[in-house]
């Protein structure tokens, strides 16, 4: 438009004024200058030449905005969009030499870009309707399974809180909520072992319970009932003390293990195996002799390991006393300990009856006796391997079990070694 308004503006400084005979001849001499008005004023802004038939201005005073503007030497341009067309304003000064003569001002009005802003403006409408449509539409979806999922994984923490262990949660990707599906089911995996661990350790300790206890009522009973003579009252006393005896060494028992289960942190501290272990075959030298079994140690003198020094003991004694119980007359058991830069390892093997292959992997678990009469006989409840099992991990570190090809068992404890520094 300012080309076209430049193009007049030129053709029109060829005058020294702009009067309504000039400036028609002019313009009709320009050709290429296609617009819907061409208004061209005095200096005064006076119409001298207007292209318009209908409503022609010429000889009115025309102060247009635009052409105020183009009288202080401005040329300007702008654009509107109304009414479903595009209307295009121009203006600027007409110069002779230097003296401003008038000025031009063109105006189109375009009905064709018009129609093509329209169907742009009602495209784009369009489109982003279609879109906000998809967008709720995704979102509705989407915060409904959400929701569905969601719902889904608090029924089952509800069933879970009423005791049903079994309940799980059904996962198909690896979004955070099937995560958080996953660990609950592995919590429940894990709560259901434990709760099945602890019925059964519950149902076990009462019958261990209970047949000391009916024992103890039966030789009562027979006492009371019966007429007897005093040493046989006697025998039947000295009964009801083992079988006591038993029940002390039980609830002594349950409650190692209640302890270690509770997981109470104790002080621990450097400790020398040569002294433990000696200490443990000086104690059980006296049963050991009673079945003529003989005990060796083998311990080497630098084996220092980090743990509660109880517990250490403990382990050993135990250990020691079934390589005694489960010996055979005139056996013998050995307790050994030796260190590398890593490890100590102590062992206790015994040339007894050895473990049965099907129960080796069983023979850590509370309650658990291979030969269920020879046990109850030598006082045993299934509970000493399972007390060594639970010190020795919480002292961090492992335990196994093998038959000695000739014979008799062997276990094997190693513990992390802690060299004791020497002070200089
Ligand atoms: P218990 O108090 O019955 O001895 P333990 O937990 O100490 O319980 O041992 C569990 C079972 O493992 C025992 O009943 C016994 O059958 C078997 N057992 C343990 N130590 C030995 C061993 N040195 N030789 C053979 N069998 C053993």
């Amino acid at each position: 438009m300012l080309d076209k308004a430049q193009l007049i503006s030129t053709a029109l400084s060829s005058v020294d004024s702009l009067n309504s005979e000039d400036v028609p001849e002019i313009i009709s001499s320009i050709q290429e200058v296609r617009v819907t008005r061409i208004l061209v004023t005095d200096n005064s802004g006076l119409a001298v030449y207007d292209s318009l038939r209908v409503r022609n201005e010429r000889g009115k005073m025309m102060l247009l905005p635009e052409v105020v503007q183009a009288l202080a030497s401005r040329d300007v341009f702008h654009c509107s969009y109304e009414g479903g067309a595009l209307q295009s304003h121009a203006a600027m000064p007409v110069f002779c030499g230097n003296r401003m003569t008038g000025a031009v001002y063109l105006m189109e009005y375009d009905t064709e870009e018009g129609a093509m802003i329209q169907t742009l403006q009602a495209n784009i409408l369009y489109v982003s309707l279609i879109l906000e449509a998809a967008v709720i539409l995704i979102s509705v979806v989407f915060s409904a399974t959400f929701s569905g999922r969601m719902r889904r994984i608090l029924q089952s923490i509800r069933t879970v809180r009423e005791g049903d262990y079994s309940n799980k949660i059904e996962t198909r990707g690896h979004d955070e909520l099937d995560q958080l599906a996953g660990e609950f089911n592995e919590l429940t995996d894990r709560l259901q072992d434990y709760e099945q661990k602890r019925r059964q350790f519950v149902s076990d300790a009462s019958h261990e319970l209970k047949t000391p206890l009916a024992s103890i009522k039966l030789l009562s009973d027979s006492i009371l009932q019966n007429e007897m003579d005093e040493d046989t009252t006697r025998e039947f006393v000295a009964d009801i003390g083992q079988e006591a005896d038993r029940l002390t060494r039980l609830s002594e028992k349950l409650l190692e293990l209640t302890k270690i289960d509770a997981g109470t942190e104790e002080n621990r501290e450097i400790v020398e195996v040569a002294e433990v272990a000696e200490r443990v075959a000086h104690m059980l030298a006296p049963i050991a002799s009673l079945r003529e079994i003989g005990i060796r140690t083998d311990i080497a003198s630098d084996c220092t390991v980090m743990t509660i020094e109880d517990d250490l003991y403990q382990i050993l004694f135990n250990l020691a006393e079934n390589g005694i119980k489960y010996n055979n007359d005139g056996g013998l058991l050995e307790i050994s300990a030796k260190c590398d830069e890593e490890n100590v390892t102590l062992t206790v093997s015994d040339t007894g009856v050895g473990i049965p292959a099907d129960s080796i992997d069983h023979i850590f678990e509370r309650f658990y006796r291979v030969d269920k009469a020879r046990s109850r006989a030598a006082g045993g409840a299934g509970l000493g391997l399972s007390i060594v099992h639970d010190m020795v991990e919480r002292n961090y570190g492992t335990i196994c079990v093998e038959n000695r090809p000739e014979g008799g068992s062997r276990f094997t404890v190693t513990f992390p070694y802690i060299p004791v520094e020497v002070e200089a």
